[in-house]
């Protein structure tokens, strides 16, 4: 059996490793919230994490929450799904795609045309049931953050002021970077999403103290200033 990678990255927080990305595993009062399901093979691994936290914290898995519809992030919801007779949700945006109601589309240029093939290829059995996220209330919040995907969102946890950004930003050597371009489908409304983020930061709507991607290693605790420069710093690049 592969092992398991599961740490609890923050208080209350556990981050497990399911191929190239992570998922999340939050322990609220009233139970247990994911964030993503990972690839198809990665299901299993994300069912056994949750057992895991389940047999210290005896908490139920409430509900499932959905980044965005690309394959590294759904494909091993249907398992997950099955295992817990839990609810999964995505933002309406995304939904039809989570659910192949509609095809994934494609990223930004020729290679993200190239990708739209590998998500239309790789293993993918879509969840029966996928709710609306966009105005359903959690104990933590759910921030439409669209450009990667239209229905791209991050979660925000006030009890620990972190930011679990999704595919927004990735992460290397504790440098945040935005993830390749052809990912993005529109890497202008991305940046729109980035540009909402640091006024949101500004203006005080939102004290962000650690940040976590869904891709790369690290992760930045008690960022507050750093956080919000490096935005700048990411939009200056683009130009925008
Ligand atoms: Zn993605
Ligand atoms: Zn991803």
């Amino acid at each position: 059996m592969i092992r398991l990678r599961l740490e609890e990255v923050i208080d209350g927080i556990y981050r497990v490793k399911v191929g190239m990305s992570y998922c999340f595993i939050l322990d609220k009062p009233d139970g247990l919230y994911l964030l993503d399901g990972g690839f198809e093979r990665s299901g299993k691994t994300v069912i056994r994490a949750v057992k895991e936290i389940r047999r210290d914290v005896d908490k139920e898995l409430k509900a499932v929450v959905v980044s965005h519809h690309h394959v590294d992030h759904t494909a091993g919801l249907w398992k997950i799904e099955q295992q817990f007779n839990v609810p999964i949700y995505a933002h309406s945006r995304d939904v039809p795609v989570i659910l192949r109601e509609t095809n994934p589309p494609p990223g930004e240029g020729f290679l993200g045309r190239l990708f739209v093939w590998f998500l239309k290829l790789s293993r993918y059995h879509p969840p029966r049931t996928v709710l609306i996220a966009d105005s359903q209330s959690f104990p933590f919040s759910v921030i439409h953050l669209p450009g990667h995907t239209d229905g791209h969102v991050a979660l925000y946890d006030l009890d620990t002021k972190t930011l679990l950004c999704a595919d927004l930003l990735t992460i290397g050597k504790n440098v945040l970077k935005l993830p390749p371009r052809f990912f993005n489908q529109s890497i202008s409304i991305h940046l729109r999403s980035l540009r909402q983020l640091k006024v949101m930061i500004e203006t005080g709507k939102l004290v962000i103290q650690n940040v976590i991607p869904s891709h790369g290693k690290g992760l930045l605790r008690d960022a507050d200033r750093y956080f919000l420069e490096k935005i700048e710093e990411l939009l200056e690049r683009q130009g925008r």
